[in-house]
């Protein structure tokens, strides 16, 4: 049976490229109709933040994850946050003490450090130094007790068996060997708070939760020979490993870190930009991933039903930008008119352009013509603010326009066309945008004034704007009177 995690530590908001390791795993969970728990990685508690672990869940529910076990709802396997399973670690800490496979170490770190200086400065890699070397029992505990009655207290390290090598078929990366003699030495199981260590508290839930397959970052590699350690020890099996591949940014080539200010990469901060969820989902899927064919555009149902491991990438997924941009534009123009429309006028209240006292149903209506004009050409929701605003609520003065505009202006065609333009704004009957346009080349006819020469002023006088979507919609929307009034503005 398929049971898969994803294991957050609550030190932050989700960021994108734990948002991929929970989509992977909730894809191969829900491919295989297996199961997708959550368990939250909180023994690193000078880490945790408040909110992390909520926000975390809150985001991925944003992105259409869901999941079968979690704090908030449990299944046979809880506790699921390791802070609420010290009693289920303790024991078994104990019982590889008791079995010789660790034990109590009472180095402080001043010892552990002019160590780790002395083997640097000696060009070794630095590495633990077991302290019981050659000691008999009785030296041992000994030596121990007297730690003890100076108030010291102990970490518990594994006995690292250094000749073994450790190997395991990573489901991305193929066959993996690490040798036991290459990960520093003995390590700290449990902590001198008496809390597990990440390294061994991850064995102990994968194994109790029953987890059949870990897929998790690049990063973790490292980490997987010390938790075959911990299976080999009380000589439970091993879950599949798979190593997912490391995010890049395209534009430089290194790998994301979160001080990257070039690259936005919490999920939220996607979210209050305006992009949707499904097209969030479509491009974190293809970090790393790639289905066969050449479509980019899939929903959450169907990578469900296509998704396949076997075409995880062993290169590094480039994050790009622009082609989210991209995605999210697909999705939007794909994404039902009135959703689209309710986020985009959030948008415009949250930026404080409209209130949502003032919008009456005669309003709204209009609203929604001037929204359906932009909307399929962002590339997220709250782009609507910037390109609205300047033609619909707040129009910069006629003296406040840049410099290319004004020039424009001044043409000597500019004045007349203008004139002639107003008073037959004023003379139409209907006003709606295809009578605008006839009126245009009516302007055109009677001036003999053609291309940029003509359009480029009436635009810049109208809108404000040297380009934008047609002139007539624009227009109309502004209304015959607001029209006229900014192109007076140039008289
Ligand atoms: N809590 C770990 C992390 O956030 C989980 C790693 C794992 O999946 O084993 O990276």
């Amino acid at each position: 049976k398929v049971r898969v995690r994803y294991a957050p530590s609550p030190t932050g908001h989700l960021h994108i490229g734990n948002a991929r390791t929970a989509l992977f795993n909730w894809l191969y969970a829900r491919h295989n109709k297996g199961e997708f728990i959550i368990r939250i990685e909180d023994t690193d508690t000078a880490r945790n933040v408040a909110d992390g672990e909520q926000s975390q869940l809150d985001n991925l529910a944003w992105l259409g994850l869901d999941w079968d076990e979690s704090p908030a709802n449990p299944g046979a396997y809880g506790p699921y946050r390791q802070s609420e399973r010290l009693e289920i670690y303790k024991p078994l800490v104990q019982e590889l003490l008791d079995k010789g496979l660790a034990y109590k170490s009472y180095k402080t770190s001043e010892e552990l450090t002019a160590e780790r200086e002395a083997q640097i400065a000696a060009k070794q890699a630095p590495h633990y130094v077991y302290e019981y070397a050659n000691m008999s029992e009785a030296e041992i505990s000994t030596m121990q007790a007297e730690a003890e009655a100076k108030g010291l207290k102990p970490v518990v390290r594994f006995r690292v068996p250094m000749e073994k090598t450790y190997a395991w078929e990573d489901i991305v990366k193929g066959h993996i060997e690490i040798g036991a003699n290459q990960i520093g030495g003995d390590w700290v199981i449990q902590k001198a708070d008496g809390m597990p260590t990440y390294n061994f508290a991850v064995v102990v839930d994968d194994h109790l939760m029953e987890i059949s397959h870990v897929l998790r970052g690049d990063d973790h590699v490292s980490n997987t020979p010390k938790q075959l350690m911990i299976y080999d020890a009380f000589e439970w099996e091993a879950p599949v490993f798979g190593h997912m591949t490391l995010i890049v940014n395209s534009e430089t080539g290194k790998k994301l870190s979160k001080r990257d200010e070039t690259i936005l990469q919490f999920i939220e901060q996607y979210r209050n930009l305006g992009y949707l969820p499904e097209a969030m989902l479509n491009f974190i899927v293809m970090l790393g991933w790639a289905p066969v064919g050449t479509d980019e555009i899939f929903t959450k149902q169907q990578l469900v039903k296509i998704f396949d491991e076997q075409r995880l990438s062993k290169s590094p997924a480039k994050f790009d930008s622009k082609k989210l941009a991209w995605v999210n534009n697909q999705w939007i123009k794909k994404a039902d008119e009135p959703r689209v429309f309710a986020q985009m006028v959030e948008n415009l209240i949250t930026a404080g352009v409209i209130t949502a006292e003032e919008l009456t149903t005669e309003r709204m209506q209009w609203l929604r013509s001037v929204i359906n004009i932009y909307k399929d050409g962002v590339s997220y929701t709250s782009e609507i603010v910037e390109l609205v605003k300047p033609v619909f609520f707040e129009m910069p003065a006629a003296d406040a326009i840049p410099a290319s505009a004004k020039e424009w202006m001044e043409a000597e065609t500019a004045k007349p066309a203008l004139e002639l333009f107003a008073k037959k704004l004023a003379e139409m009957p209907v006003f709606l945008s295809v009578d605008i346009l006839q009126a245009i080349r009516a302007v055109q006819n009677e001036l003999g004034i053609k291309g940029r020469a003509l359009w480029n002023p009436l635009r810049i006088a109208t809108t404000r704007q040297e380009d934008g979507p047609n002139l007539g919609d624009l227009i109309e929307l502004l209304g015959r009177e607001q029209a006229i009034a900014n192109i007076q503005e140039f008289f």
